[in-house]
């Protein structure tokens, strides 16, 4: 039983039972790039962009989706966005110097974060960024003073708190008014936010944004916030606000096992778009331009790792240890969310699940574990086997680390039989550059 819906939509099994994504067999990617790697599929990827852009502007023709970048970005993958008419959400001058590197269409990139520098403000307004979500007092007179210095106006959002718990994993709720992000609406930050940017001469508000956690398997907190934050947009005209755009962020989920069932992108869109067309014409609010901001639910079902098994540990009646040449230093997201995720042996597909293993890592860390418990079949220490763990498309290479200076592993991008290598592997070379005897 091929866990179909965690794998991208390109994935088959062929004749000798191997894993075979955007055509191309992942024994022969493991044997050409080496383990561990990371596999991304164009069609997915671009699949996933279009099933937003088009669920959402069937309903509602004035959004843009805009891809958050912290997700899984670098020069490849952001020109498919680019090139699939896509903004671009950055959290920091790295990412938006690969934005810069390609030439992003500038009016369609955000600038987002909790606490950008002055050197990274400097850098976004230098380059004519479209908007910087404004998330602080801090920031704010920070931006002012920017903006003054260069001679400009920039076009900002405020990042609003709406107190709502869109109920995921603690590490990653965001809009709940015990959050380091953005201004709450319930303390009166967020209005004090407004007529802060209302006076501030080289700013000009454009909207409101807030971004509620991830992954949010569920609608009713998109919808509770669209009503919170329009109710608080309708309440704040009088002080000088003209709401012409509008971001409910991103979160949406995807699924990591073979049992979760996530809304669909158009399941979002009917939520989102439904609750804000109706509260707008409830509280006399003109329909802003609407900007949405899936990362996890773009890159996450394109990508998989492949891991090559070495150590092989039976401790009898307890556990049985399945080690492989990544682990923390590649997907952290287990040891720090308590992620779960399912996994094939991608050699020998087909072969029934025999035995429950638990997939570590080679990290130095007792709590460098993949997956706790998964039905394998039986796997010996020969080291043919190969692990594939699916929906590792968003947050694992961006969190990478060089722990144990282990290198981090390279991604290749596949289509139609083709692999087309987007970063090399590192090397100990590359791990030592930076370093002065
Ligand atoms: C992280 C983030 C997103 C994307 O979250 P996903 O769960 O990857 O969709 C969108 N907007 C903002 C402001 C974010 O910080």
């Amino acid at each position: 039983m091929f866990p179909r819906n965690v794998f991208p939509t390109t994935s088959e099994v062929n004749e000798a039972g191997h894993l075979v994504i955007g055509g191309c067999d992942t024994v022969d990617l493991a044997a050409e790039f080496g383990t561990p790697l990371y596999i991304f599929d164009d069609a997915t990827l671009r699949g996933r962009c279009r099933s937003f852009v088009q669920e959402f502007n069937k309903r509602y023709p004035n959004t843009t989706v805009a891809y958050a970048s912290k997700a899984y970005v670098n020069p490849a993958v952001a020109q498919i966005f680019a090139d699939e008419g896509l903004g671009l959400d950055v959290v920091s001058g790295g990412e938006l110097a690969v934005a810069q590197a390609i030439n992003f269409p500038k009016e369609l990139v955000y600038f987002h974060g909790s606490n950008k520098t002055a050197a990274e403000l400097e850098q976004a307004v230098e380059w004519k960024i479209g908007r910087i979500v404004i998330d602080s007092f801090h920031e704010l007179g920070l931006l002012e003073e920017v903006a003054a210095s260069a001679g400009t106006s920039q076009d900002v959002l405020l990042r609003v708190s709406p107190s709502i718990d869109p109920h995921t994993h603690e590490k990653t709720t965001t809009g709940v008014l015990d959050s380091k992000f953005g201004f709450a609406i319930e303390t009166g930050h967020a209005a004090e936010a407004v007529r802060q940017a209302v006076a501030a001469p080289h700013l000009n508000l454009k909207g409101l944004h807030f971004h509620l956690g991830s992954p949010i398997f569920e609608l009713q907190p998109y919808r509770d916030g669209v009503e919170v934050v329009l109710e608080f947009a309708a309440s704040m005209r009088e002080e000088g606000l003209d709401l012409q755009e509008f971001s409910p962020g991103g979160g949406f989920a995807i699924a990591y096992t073979a049992d979760q069932n996530p809304p669909t992108p158009a399941d979002y869109a009917e939520a989102i778009i439904g609750t804000m067309t109706a509260e707008c014409d409830r509280l006399g609010l003109d329909l802003p331009h609407l900007t949405i901001e899936p990362g996890r639910a773009i890159a996450g079902p394109a990508g998989v790792a492949l891991y090559r098994v070495g150590a092989v540990k039976e401790i009898p009646g307890v556990r049985r240890y399945v080690s492989v040449d990544g682990g923390m230093g590649d997907n952290i997201r287990p040891a720090l969310y308590d992620a779960a995720y399912e996994a094939v042996v991608a050699n020998r597909v087909n072969d029934r699940g025999e035995q429950v293993a638990t997939i570590a890592g080679k990290y130095c860390e007792s709590g460098d574990v993949l997956i706790k418990d998964v039905l394998l079949p039986a796997i010996d220490g020969s080291g043919k086997d190969l692990i594939a763990i699916p929906a590792s498309g968003a947050y694992c290479i961006p969190m990478a680390s060089n722990y144990n200076l282990n290198p981090k592993p390279p991604i290749v991008l596949v289509n139609n039989g083709q692999a087309r290598l987007i970063r090399r592997r590192e090397t100990f070379q590359d791990q030592m550059l930076l370093d002065v005897a």
